[in-house]
């Protein structure tokens, strides 16, 4: 297992592989790797002959407020996970390789972007189009593999590959979660113990949801009202978004009358964390 910092030596590995016939995966992450990104690859392992994970906090998905300079990093942990599970090689750039001076060309997308993060975070799938289009040139994988955690995440970015013709299969892998049922973030960290406690609140209003719909609820006001209705009784928290939205558009819908995503972002103090759930794994 390699670590490198430079466009050139992967294109050089890569193009290595593809001389002797074989598969590539592509695992896109901003590293402090966790269990949920180790799924990720643990899949691409399983699919491809060789795996490549991408280690970058991209400075592009980053509103001016948000915590681009606090994000967690620690490369060597990284390293070791990635090599545990089977990947082959980190592509662990910076800022200034993934964007020379003058760099002005960008992926933008204007519909499923509207609603949801992207109404919290203007510049934010901007960013993940941009960097993630270039990984995609850069590595040509044949598979690229991301989390339903950043379920609005996947969908724009099975709606630019669509939308490019990109010749990439991508997978949507399921959320992992802590015992207590936290979804796994590197942004966790940032949690104190009383936030750490404050911040099931997210994983319990999934449930209270998830069993709504389990037992017949089509009124997504209703569902979304008892989800809110849990995450404000905890006075750590503070609600950005709960929401229902169609899984094909990313607009809001009032009837569970096609297959749909509940999707939620809550501060718990200062943290911003998101989860959800689709509909149709209910
Ligand atoms: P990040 O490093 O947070 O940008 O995440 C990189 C990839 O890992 C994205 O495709 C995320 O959706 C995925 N990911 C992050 N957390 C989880 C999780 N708890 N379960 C599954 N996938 C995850």
């Amino acid at each position: 297992m390699r670590v490198v910092k430079t466009i050139d030596e992967v294109r050089r590995q890569v193009k290595e592989w593809r001389a002797q016939g074989l598969t590539v995966g592509l695992v896109p992450t901003m590293g402090y790797l966790h269990e949920g990104h180790a799924s990720l690859i643990d899949a691409s392992h399983r699919d491809n002959d060789r795996t490549v994970v991408s280690d970058f906090v991209n400075p592009m998905q980053f509103g001016p407020t948000e915590d681009l300079e606090s994000y967690p990093r620690d490369i060597e942990h990284d390293a070791a996970l990635v090599e545990a599970h089977g990947g082959d090689l980190i592509f662990h750039p910076e800022p200034e390789e993934m964007y020379h001076e003058g760099f002005s060309s960008f992926v933008d997308m204007t519909v499923l972007t509207q609603e949801l993060c992207g109404l919290s975070r203007p510049v934010h799938f901007r960013g993940v189009c941009t960097v993630v289009s270039k990984l995609f040139n850069i590595v040509k994988p044949d598979r690229a593999y991301f989390g339903k955690k950043d379920a609005q995440q996947l969908a724009v970015i099975r709606h630019m590959v669509d939308d490019l013709n990109m010749d990439i299969e991508i997978i949507g892998c399921p959320i992992i979660r802590e015992a207590d049922g936290l979804a796994k973030s590197s942004r966790n960290t940032y949690l104190n113990a009383d936030e750490r406690k404050a911040a099931l609140v997210l994983s319990q209003a999934i449930a209270i949801g998830k069993d709504m719909v389990k037992n017949g609820e089509k009124d997504c006001a209703a569902i979304i009202g008892s989800m809110k209705q849990h995450i404000e009784a905890e006075p750590l928290a503070r609600i950005d978004y709960v929401k229902i939205v169609d899984c094909a558009t990313m607009q809001q819908i009032e009837k569970l009358d096609r297959p749909a995503l509940c999707a939620m972002a809550v501060y718990i103090g200062k943290t911003r964390l998101i989860d959800n759930f689709f509909t149709e794994d209910v």
